[in-house]
């Protein structure tokens, strides 16, 4: 994984959303480098991660204020634009980490009513987090790179054996208020940090500008593949007897069927997939739930599992009391 950024297209986002109302050059590179992370899979899927800037803006009385603006709740950082990073009044905003607790509602309540446009999407559930960080620019994501780290047992010595005092670690923390404390206390307590990984969740990265959060987001990223592929997790396990595919959709289509759709079936295949649906404990590990809240958004909580194998001799009948028995436990 190598960065994206380009002198040249930083320029063109500067001259393409700098201008705008209620933007400036900050902001434009914020948008440019916050596309370049949500056009890439391997960092964050569809409407996962954020990111923020903290820059100076003018309100309505014409006075140039600090301001965070922030990634906004429901939009995608792959096409985003500077209306979708709300700007917040970042004054007030750091007062609020005296307090010693704050609902989310709350949370909600606070990033509102310091809105420089009224009209503005909710800010980022995030937003204190980022608010309270030392970083001008400010990226977030669950890549899932990282989080085969920091979801291990002892995650918290594998991150610095992977990134010594460039990244601190975060012990989990409930995503809210809390969270965002005490990410601002292992913040300052490890000045020579330029990032933040938080145990069972994700990175943080921020810089000066916008290319330094990105590029050392790139740059954990990368450090993290090549420590997983360097030390590969099990061996391949003994694959399963060959299914006939053209044999098996149209039993899975039927049975489908019987619920909804039209259905249009895709298979998909590789070492990598036949190595996780060949495991003997592929159920224990495929039904824990999935690794991060992006992933819920793309595969839901369960996924179904069919062993035609274990279904014969009637697979049709056996497929469709398997998708039964799915169905009730998956409403339970
Ligand atoms: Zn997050």
């Amino acid at each position: 994984m190598e960065s994206r950024w380009s002198d040249a297209e930083a320029h063109d986002a500067v001259a393409r959303w700098g201008a705008a109302p209620n933007s400036n050059a900050d902001l434009a590179l914020r948008v440019y480098t916050s596309r370049l992370i949500g056009s890439d899979p391997r960092l964050v899927l569809h409407g996962g991660g954020n990111t923020s800037v903290k820059t100076r803006l003018r309100d309505d009385t014409g006075a140039e204020i600090e301001v965070i603006c922030v990634k906004g709740s429901g939009s995608d950082l792959a096409d985003l634009g500077p209306r979708d990073l709300p700007a917040v009044r970042l004054a007030s905003l750091g007062a609020l980490r005296a307090l010693p607790a704050l609902s989310d509602e709350a949370m909600v309540n606070a990033a509102r009513v310091r809105l420089l446009d009224a009209s503005a999407p909710n800010p980022s559930v995030e937003l204190l987090l980022h608010a309270f960080l030392p970083g001008t620019s400010i990226d977030h994501s669950h890549a899932d790179a990282i989080l085969a780290l920091v979801d291990q047992p002892d995650a918290e010595r594998l991150c610095h054996a992977v990134f010594g005092d460039d990244l601190a670690v975060v012990p989990y923390v409930m995503p809210g208020f809390a969270l965002a404390k005490l990410a601002a206390e292992v913040a300052e307590a490890h000045p020579k940090a330029h990032g933040l990984l938080l145990l069972q969740h994700g990175l943080f990265t921020w810089g000066d500008t916008a290319q330094a959060a990105y590029e050392r987001h790139i740059a954990a990223v990368a450090r993290a593949m090549a420590f997983i592929s360097a030390h590969p997790a099990t061996p391949p396990a003994p694959r399963r007897a060959h299914v006939d595919w053209p044999s098996l959709a149209p039993l899975l289509r039927g049975a489908l069927g019987d619920v909804g759709g039209p259905w249009i079936l895709r298979l998909r295949t590789g070492d990598t997939l036949r190595a996780f649906v060949d495991a003997p404990d592929l159920p224990d590990k495929a039904l824990r739930g999935p690794a991060t809240p992006d992933h819920v958004i793309r595969t839901k909580a369960l996924p179904w599992i069919v062993d035609p194998t274990a279904l014969a001799p009637d697979l049709a009948a056996g497929i469709a009391a398997s998708l039964a028995h799915y169905r009730s436990s998956y409403q339970t």
